[in-house]
């Protein structure tokens, strides 16, 4: 016995009412028995243990803002202690999935609470995992119904929603994309709730979006729509907006994949396109478009540049090694230009990395994805070679690693990089250079 709160006629259906069990459990863990609510005895599953789970007084209590947490919190536990045993799980999921699926959605919005969303997520996550791929789609469906209905105010507690979401688009059941029902409606809300100042937000939404647009990829609608592909230019200026502003390598992570995604397709050329329109048809010139607030508005390549150095600084080598994985799709993509390049070298970026080329300690994989993208900043020639000759004296403890590893992928770009610093400012070499090349 756990509790002893006689007020609470609800909780007693999950205590542990210590009958004499081996007389009352039977294997198809159905009780015969109603609930002290005298509702019917269908929803009465009895526990491994003896006691007795009223599904209904659960859904009730668990999505009732009004009762206390630590009642809710009890009576998840014990749901989620009594779905380990299979003929109760089986009562379960064979009768009553419908009755638990709409109130664990609800229960995720009606508490302002970690401890008791993280009992809710692991408890949707156990029954997904151990059920047959429809509980899954679901919970999909019903938890992006909440988000994708434009009704619903952005509020802290929808951070539990999206967070349950993003999880179970991030796990392996087939296709969980095409269970959402209304895609456009969700997007929307998605991407105006960037906008919201809370840094925890915009890290579930761009989690859920970098999930929705790859999963939409590789679905394909039938049509062919590319429903991201709508929401620019606004969904990339408010992303690298995101980028800017946060500090947390948890929330670089999310939107540098999101924006792979994209730049994996091709899409910046074109957005960058549609930006410049949108911006010329409006007041203000090319690089200087003030808003009502008195803030500058960049171009989006400008924007671009500055959203990935803060990524390129980080701590975290796996941020760095995404960044610059970013950039290399974003270089090497059909749209993108030798204009972006160009901006690209100006705005220093081949600095920042010859700058982690420096500090890898020419441990792989972060050297390959440098020289990478070092190979494709030298197109911007003129504009690049300054930069090469500061960064030079890195490359050359790199050649070394790359030449002593057979068939290394950076040996002929860290090659080319050297020849091309050689052979255009054959002065800068000095002689410790020479000695440290031929030796
Ligand atoms: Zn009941």
């Amino acid at each position: 016995m756990y509790f002893d709160d006689s007020q609470s006629q609800n909780l007693q259906n999950y205590e542990e009412e210590e009958e004499d069990s081996d007389d009352n459990y039977a294997s198809n863990s159905v009780s015969p028995t109603t609930c002290s609510q005298g509702h019917r005895s269908t929803l009465v599953l009895q526990t491994k243990q003896g006691g007795s789970i009223c599904l209904l007084c659960f859904s009730n209590l668990v999505s009732n803002p009004q009762f206390p947490t630590v009642h809710v919190s009890y009576a998840l536990s014990q749901l989620s202690q009594a779905h380990s045993d299979p003929p109760f799980l089986r009562s379960l999921l064979t009768f009553h999935p419908q009755l638990l699926v709409s109130h664990l959605v609800q229960a995720l919005a009606s508490f302002d609470d970690y401890p008791i969303a993280r009992q809710v997520v692991d408890l949707v996550i156990a029954l997904c995992d151990s059920s047959d791929p429809s509980l899954s789609a679901d919970f999909v469906a019903r938890l992006s119904d909440r988000l994708s209905c434009g009704a619903l105010a952005w509020s802290r507690r929808q951070v539990y929603t999206l967070h349950c979401l993003g999880v179970l688009l991030n796990s392996q059941q087939s296709n969980p994309y095409a269970h959402i029902r209304d895609k456009y409606g969700l997007i929307t809300n998605l991407v105006s709730g960037l906008q919201l100042p809370s840094e925890e937000i915009r890290g579930e939404i761009l989690f859920v979006l970098y999930k929705v647009s790859a999963l939409q990829y590789a679905s394909e609608d039938a049509d062919g729509t590319d429903l991201l592909f709508s929401f620019c230019p606004k969904l990339v200026r408010l992303s690298l907006e995101a980028l800017i502003k946060t500090q947390s390598d948890d929330v670089r992570l999310n939107c540098i994949a999101l924006l792979t995604v994209l730049a994996r397709r091709g899409l910046f050329g074109t957005i960058y396109a549609l930006d410049l329109n949108s911006m010329s048809s409006s007041e203000g010139d090319r690089f200087g478009k003030a808003t009502e607030d008195g803030k500058d508005v960049h171009p989006l390549n400008i924007l671009f540049t500055e959203a990935i150095k803060g990524p390129l600084l980080s701590t975290d080598s796996q941020v760095q090694i995404n960044t610059l994985d970013l950039l290399f799709h974003y270089m090497s993509c059909e749209g993108t230009s030798g204009r972006e390049i160009q901006v690209l070298v100006e705005e220093s970026i081949a600095d920042y990395v010859f700058e982690i080329l420096r500090l890898s300690e020419c441990k792989d994989p972060v050297v390959k994805s440098c020289l990478q993208v070092l190979d494709i900043l030298s197109k911007a020639e003129q504009a690049f070679k300054q930069r090469l000759v500061v960064g030079f004296a890195t490359l050359v403890p790199v050649l070394h690693y790359v030449a002593e590893v057979p068939f290394h992928p950076a040996q002929s770009q860290t090659l080319k990089l050297i020849l091309n610093c050689v052979s255009d400012c054959p002065g800068m070499l000095s002689p410790s250079h020479i000695k440290e090349l031929v030796n």
